[in-house]
């Protein structure tokens, strides 16, 4: 294996994104408390701790909020208009800042079960979210 020094900062994430390849969508587990949290952190955000693993999410959830965005300063992002900023609540529990993809924007509601897709982007998986259709 070699060195990598300029990706140590981020060691605490590898394992996210090691799952993100894999297509599975994780969240952080503290030991300490049992928190779940996303994006990952150093540190569990409730209690403090380091003692982090991560467990699979069901990689579905509801959409809390959002935003169309419409326009915006000349930025990597242009190209992409117009496109939805969004926080999706995991049904796990954790609420993570996200895209929706791959749907008719103007129909967006809130509460709209998603679930995750990966997009790639820079070479790293990214996890964005779909509507799930209604199955009725
Ligand atoms: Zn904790």
């Amino acid at each position: 294996m070699s060195t990598n020094t300029e990706s140590h900062a981020d060691a605490y994430a590898d394992g996210f994104w090691e799952a993100a390849e894999g297509g599975t969508l994780v969240m952080q587990h503290c030991l300490s408390c049992d928190a779940l949290q996303l994006y990952p952190r150093r540190r569990c955000v409730t209690c403090g701790s380091s003692s982090l693993d991560y467990v699979p999410a069901s990689g579905r959830g509801t959409l809390y909020t959002f935003s169309v965005i419409l326009r915006n300063p000349p930025s990597d992002f242009t190209e992409e208009l117009p496109y939805a900023l969004a926080v999706v609540r995991l049904d796990e529990g954790p609420k993570l800042l996200t895209r929706v993809v791959d749907t008719d924007l103007e129909t967006l509601e809130c509460d709209t079960p998603v679930r995750c897709v990966f997009v790639r982007r820079d070479g790293k998986p990214l996890p964005c979210f779909v509507p799930i259709e209604d199955q009725a």
